[in-house]
């Protein structure tokens, strides 16, 4: 085993710093020193809802950049000192239409969660990325593109390729009028990445209290939830719809703001939705969702982003603050995304 230190959860609010324990290199690992681990909306979600008398320990984590720190004998794409991102999936079964596909993030025997998810060989459960090292097999890293903030490209690699494939795989180009709904750490990014694309891209927020900051992202306009006569008058105009809110809400009103034969998509609230099938019939609406990342979709992303300029905005903690990072998130105090700064950790 090889030993680190981590952001155990210690209850529902708490993490507390621990030793943890690796695994030793398999042929096709490598270990990371994790420099940089985003704080995403899962974290809190996880931590909510773990449970003291679990027996498998919960460290949260999925979104990280670090510096290959060893490798395993058959690793050919990385050596010790490369720059690498991983996100919210470190392996799956290879074989499945899905994993064919290049899809392993709807793997049909579920891809393996970088933490709380069980390891396909020895049955472990995985510890994520709150933690100064880190193994994964080889072919769920990804090398940083030079350009790349370490710190503010590490939510790319879930926030980010989260609306990401979405956006792809709805044909966003330049003249595409993309909505986005919520502004946080996948709001952000949905806004820079359609822009980036061509697309005109409208902030949809409860209040304007958002605007320049959207105009700075570059958004080019933000439209109040609240404000009916706006949103009356937004109707059937966006042909595509990010729906990035992460709380329980009511999709009529953002159903009505799709074009005709345009697509809502549901990224951020996976849960249960109520739809009214006359919101789809009127205009052939389609209501989709989409999560994570295929590998092929993942490396797409960070050399759109490098090539882009794209990264998130972060505020960096040092890991020891983690707690307060959680409390800010949980109260959405945070423009837009909270990365842990791993050095202290030493
Ligand atoms: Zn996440
Ligand atoms: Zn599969």
């Amino acid at each position: 085993m090889r030993m680190t230190t981590g952001w155990q959860a210690a209850g529902p609010a708490a993490l507390r710093r621990v030793p943890l324990a690796r695994r030793d290199l398999r042929p096709d690992d490598i270990a990371v020193r994790v420099d940089f681990c985003g704080v995403c909306h899962s974290d809190l979600h996880a931590l909510n809802a773990y449970d003291q008398d679990a027996k498998a320990p919960l460290v949260p984590g999925h979104e990280f950049t670090g510096v290959v720190s060893g490798t395993g004998p058959e690793v050919t794409a990385f050596s010790a000192g490369d720059r690498v991102a991983v996100g919210n999936i470190v392996d799956s079964c290879g074989v499945c239409a899905m994993c064919e596909a290049g899809q392993e993030n709807f793997c049909h025997s579920f891809p393996t969660l970088t933490y709380g998810g069980t390891d396909r060989q020895d049955g472990a459960t995985t510890l994520g990325g709150y933690s100064r090292e880190y193994v994964v097999r080889d072919a769920f890293a990804y090398p940083l593109p030079s350009g790349l903030d370490a710190a503010a490209a590490a939510p790319l690699m879930c926030a980010g390729v989260t609306v990401w494939e979405p956006l792809r795989s709805l044909g966003v180009g330049p003249g595409s009028r993309v909505a986005v709904a919520g502004l946080g750490g996948l709001g952000h990014l949905a806004v820079k990445m359609a822009v980036a694309l061509g697309a005109t891209a409208t902030v949809i927020s409860r209040t304007q209290d958002k605007r320049d900051d959207a105009r700075e992202l570059g958004a080019h306009d933000l439209i109040a939830s609240t404000d009916t006569q706006r949103m009356a008058e937004a109707r059937d105009t966006f042909d595509v719809v990010l729906d990035t809110i992460s709380a329980p809400h009511d999709l009529a009103p953002y159903l009505k703001l799709v074009a005709t034969d345009g697509t809502l998509s549901l990224l951020g609230y996976l849960g249960p939705v109520t739809v009214e099938a006359m919101d789809l019939l009127i205009g052939r609406k389609k209501l989709s969702s989409a999560g994570s990342g295929g590998s092929p979709a993942t490396a797409e992303m960070l050399q759109f982003c490098a090539d882009n300029g794209i990264s998130a905005d972060v505020e960096v903690l040092p890991s020891s603050q983690v707690d307060t990072a959680l409390d800010r998130l949980r109260r959405n105090d945070v423009r837009y995304r909270f990365v842990l700064d791993m050095s202290d950790l030493d």
